[in-house]
């Protein structure tokens, strides 16, 4: 039997078997989901209603073809619901579940054989005669085909930081726990500006209403908002997409969409930058070696915050906390984290270079994804580098894999049945994080491992969803 399994329970692994259930009936789909609530991942887990998708609502879905859209979804909890909002990232949690719960119960009506394991995988071996081994806990799965789905690696502390401050207890290296910290700090200092870091700064607000709050990166950059409404399409963005193409290199596009910008003074930048979304993958695999060091060295930051931008609520709260002095955000590095309770924090300031040291009662590390796999501590990632099956980006941008996601053995060699979704596969698309990306990537691929297995189509389990979902 050509059967499946799908590692991790987030929502990249919610789509991939969501997907393969709707068109996969050659043998049985495994889908190891971990120990958290599966579908939800690390974005769509937290019950902080503070904390907004950054994709408006319309943008946002978890199969190709669903049951109902998620506006319809949202609606019934929260009332008239506008594509153009920016919802909680709780709803969207919701809604890959019940979607998810409705292709289980479509698969079960047409006896289609799936798995569901509450656990880890933590090996993956490939066998003599073709497929692979995947173990959870004592138990031994022969699978045909292997899809990684397994997100970033949990955060690694600072090299700055001393060993007594992470054995304090005080320095917190999940930004999504602040309820593990039952006392209330005098201050809260995060590291980073990104949009974690914006999400812990407003928990942190309402947890502790007296707190005084610091946010440090190297550039004090908040990430930029996006508009209350969608903006015009720029109407030369076809043209600039190909002069991008035909560029060779990131000083020239950075020129050319400058001069776009230049050229067209009614044009907001962000549809410029949002047009641009189509080819990212295609203008980052152009990029050589040097090139990509290059861009993530001194374009990654002003590019993150121009691309992932806040929802404009998200803004005006962040923006309310430093009007009320509530929330000083500084431009510096993070020199050293030393002491137990409470924590020092040595920084230099970008603009003078003066070195200061703040005191704080809690720190979280709100750093990012993490995708350098050579380094983290990750069970099963850490295997597959060990046995060959996997090979690290030499960038750190997860591992090397084909455009389809078909991982890259130590020789190089494409390894059938062998694939990565979602963030593992940012050194080859760059541009594969978020729900739209992975949405199509989920379906292309089930589609490809259906086809693969030869298996008898189109006898298509999503139109029976949608048949017997009285929403759809
Ligand atoms: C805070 C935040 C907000 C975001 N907001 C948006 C947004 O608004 N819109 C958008 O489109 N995108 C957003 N994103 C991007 C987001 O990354 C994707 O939307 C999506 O959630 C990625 O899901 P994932 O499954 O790839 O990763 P994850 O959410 O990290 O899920 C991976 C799962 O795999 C599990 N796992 C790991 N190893 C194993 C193993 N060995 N065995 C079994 N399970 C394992 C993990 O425990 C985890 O549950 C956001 C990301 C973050 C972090």
């Amino acid at each position: 039997m050509a059967d499946i399994a799908v590692i991790g329970g987030g929502a990249a692994g919610a789509a991939a078997f969501g997907e393969l259930l709707a068109r996969f009936d050659a043998g049985t789909i495994h889908w190891i989901v971990g120990r958290q609530a599966p579908g939800r991942g690390v974005a769509y887990a937290t019950r902080d209603d503070r904390h907004l998708l950054n994709v408006r609502a319309s943008g946002m879905g978890v199969f190709q073809e669903q049951g109902e859209d998620f506006i319809q979804h949202a609606s019934r909890q929260l009332g008239l619901v506008k594509g153009t909002d920016f919802l909680p990232r709780r709803v969207f949690g919701d809604f890959i579940q019940a979607q998810v719960g409705a292709r289980i119960d479509a698969a079960r009506r047409a006896g289609r054989s799936f798995r569901i394991y509450p656990e880890n995988a933590l090996e993956v071996m490939r066998r003599g005669e073709g497929g692979y081994a995947v173990r959870t806990g004592d138990r031994w799965l022969d699978v045909e085909h292997v899809v990684l789905a397994v997100g970033a690696l949990a955060q690694r502390p600072l090299r700055t930081v001393s060993a007594s401050a992470l054995a304090s207890g005080a320095y917190e290296l999940d930004p999504w726990r602040l309820d593990r910290h039952v006392k209330a700090p005098r201050r809260v200092l995060v590291i980073g500006t990104g949009l974690t870091a914006v999400d812990t700064l407003l928990s942190a607000s309402v947890q502790w209403p007296h707190a005084e709050l610091v946010a440090v990166s190297r550039h004090g950059l908040w990430p930029f908002t996006h508009s209350a409404l969608p903006l015009s399409p720029y109407p030369h963005q076809e043209t600039l997409n190909q002069s991008l193409l035909a560029c060779g290199g990131v000083a020239s596009m950075l020129r050319k969409v400058r001069k776009a910008l230049d050229e067209a003074p009614g044009i907001d930048w962000r549809s410029i930058i949002d047009g641009m979304r189509p080819i990212n993958a295609l203008l980052w695999q152009e990029l050589t070696h040097r090139q990509r060091r290059q861009f993530l060295r001194h374009a990654r930051w002003i590019w993150e915050s121009s691309r992932h931008r806040m929802a404009p609520a998200s803004c005006q709260a962040i923006h309310q906390l430093q009007e009320e002095g509530r929330l000083q955000v500084q431009a510096a590095r993070v020199l050293e984290v030393d002491g137990s309770s409470p924590l020092q924090v040595t920084l230099r300031e970008r603009a003078t270079q003066l070195v200061s040291t703040l005191e704080a009662d809690l720190v979280v590390q709100a750093t990012g994804l993490d995708t350098a796999v050579a380094y983290g501590e990750h069970d099963l990632l850490s295997q597959l580098l060990r046995d060959g099956l996997a090979v690290a980006d030499p960038l750190q941008l997860g591992v090397l894999a084909q455009p389809n996601g078909r991982l890259l053995d130590a020789t190089g060699t494409p390894q059938r049945g062998l694939y990565a979704i979602g963030s593992l596969l940012r050194g080859n698309l760059w541009e594969c994080t978020a729900m739209p990306e992975i949405r199509i990537a989920a379906h292309r691929l089930a589609v490809q491992l259906a086809e693969a297995s030869s298996i008898r189509r189109p006898h298509d389990v999503a139109s029976e969803v949608r048949e017997a979902d009285p929403h759809g």
